[in-house]
């Protein structure tokens, strides 16, 4: 078999998502042939576990730098009481990038599966309940639903509704605009700001 390094890192990269164990092999190849970017990957990913912190407050990583908050939930100049609920880190990245939002995030971490029960309570719906009674009128502005249109973001998004319904003036989702199944990962910064511009 494979030389004992390789089979490890083969081991260990084949668990990340869209790696395989045939790609990670090629990767173990390709890596033993190229060390200055071993040497790199390497730097990059202590990087990763080192330099990273998760907001307290929102659960978004960001460089460490002392602070307990990332620098959106830092900033007073976003508005605190206007949260926006994705699924995914690189959502509330994606929505940044239009700079037409000036609230704030809660990052879901993953969607409601129906046939898993433990996953109701990983979307921290606690913790953003608590947040919101830390307002002094216990109310947020608005809470912004901004999940995919797929079958379980409407469920999520249902569950969400009903959940927050009595922690918000006013609860809208993102309008029409993403296609259907579509990611808001992957949309245009123009498709995003529309589906913001439209929710209600
Ligand atoms: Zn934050």
């Amino acid at each position: 078999m494979f030389p004992e390094p390789i089979q490890k890192f083969i081991e260990i990269f084949s668990k990340l998502p869209s790696i395989g164990q045939r790609q990670a092999t090629r990767l173990a190849f390709y890596l033993t042939r190229r060390p200055e970017l071993n040497q790199n990957l390497n730097s990059s990913l202590t990087a990763l576990a080192q330099d990273l912190k998760i907001c307290q407050q929102c659960f978004l990583p960001f460089k460490r730098n002392g602070v307990d908050l990332c620098p959106i939930c830092h900033n007073k100049e976003r508005e605190q009481k206007i949260i926006c609920l994705v699924e995914k880190e690189i959502d509330a990245f994606s929505i940044e990038k239009t700079r037409e939002f000036k609230g704030t995030y809660h990052i879901l971490g993953n969607l409601i599966d129906p046939s898993d029960p433990k996953s109701y309570e990983s979307l921290k719906i606690d913790w953003l309940e608590k947040r919101i009674k830390n307002f002094p009128d216990k109310t947020a502005e608005e809470i912004i639903i901004a999940l995919n249109p797929t079958t379980d973001g409407d469920l999520t998004a249902m569950y969400l509704e009903r959940r927050l319904k009595n922690l918000s003036k006013k609860m809208t989702r993102l309008g029409r605009g993403l296609p259907t199944g579509g990611e808001l990962e992957f949309a245009d910064e123009e498709t995003i700001k529309g589906s913001f511009e439209g929710r209600h």
